[in-house]
């Protein structure tokens, strides 16, 4: 196991390149489909794939998008301290697996993890220096709009996406940085600038 303690951090306003990126914000805001561009277009970023319990949508594969799990399979794992983090969302769990994440760190692999933000917060404490990343809406209209049209989802679970999205959004300033996403190609490079950026001396 690698050791996920701190790092040294640069001083200074601007944030220096992490081993570990966390990307994070509220539900909707378009993450997946970063992520899915990143996996696509950037393989020097090793992209974490997280434990769920939430059932497959169409066109996910188990091992790619996440590990689909059960309930209990998921609680052993929380239980036996095999997650960096976890947290319930909108009825299901979802986790990040630790050994892979102290690999590629111990490796110097650009990691990027994305999360929901009481995950975020869980990896800031396990790992100081991590560089946690705002994916912000244009506008809250937009967030509403692109949740609601995510048809795979029955009303209660968009109810409780909106809910939550309300709770993200507020916890913005905990953030090192935020990226507006108003589209997909400049997130992409801006978080890969960040992630590969060189230090100044
Ligand atoms: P979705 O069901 O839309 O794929 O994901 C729901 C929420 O769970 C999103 O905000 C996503 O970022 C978050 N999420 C995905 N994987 C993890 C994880 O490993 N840990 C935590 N805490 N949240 C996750």
């Amino acid at each position: 196991m690698a050791d996920l303690g701190p790092r040294a951090r640069s001083p200074g306003a601007i944030p220096v390149p992490a081993g570990l990126t966390v990307l994070s914000g509220p539900s909707g805001v378009g993450k997946s489909t970063v992520v899915q561009a990143i996996r696509r277009d950037c393989p020097q970023v090793w992209l974490s794939v997280s434990v769920t319990t939430r059932q497959p949508r169409p066109g996910e594969r188990h091992g790619r998008e996440y590990y689909f799990v059960g309930e209990r399979e998921f609680e052993e794992m929380a239980e036996s301290g095999h997650l960096l983090e976890w947290a319930r969302f909108a009825g299901n769990y979802y986790g990040t697996p630790r050994e892979p994440v102290a690999e590629r760190m111990e490796a110097g692999t650009p990691s990027l993890l994305e999360v929901d933000v009481v995950g975020a917060r869980q990896v800031r404490l396990a790992v100081p220096d991590s560089l946690l990343v705002f994916l912000a809406p244009p506008s809250w209209e937009e967030l509403v709009r692109r949740l609601t049209r995510r048809e795979t989802e029955p009303a209660e679970v968009i109810e409780q996406r909106l809910e939550a999205a309300r709770a993200e959004l507020s916890a913005e300033s905990e953030f090192d940085v935020t990226l507006v996403n108003t589209s997909v190609g400049d997130v992409c490079a801006q978080l890969v600038a960040l992630m590969t950026a060189q230090p100044a001396d």
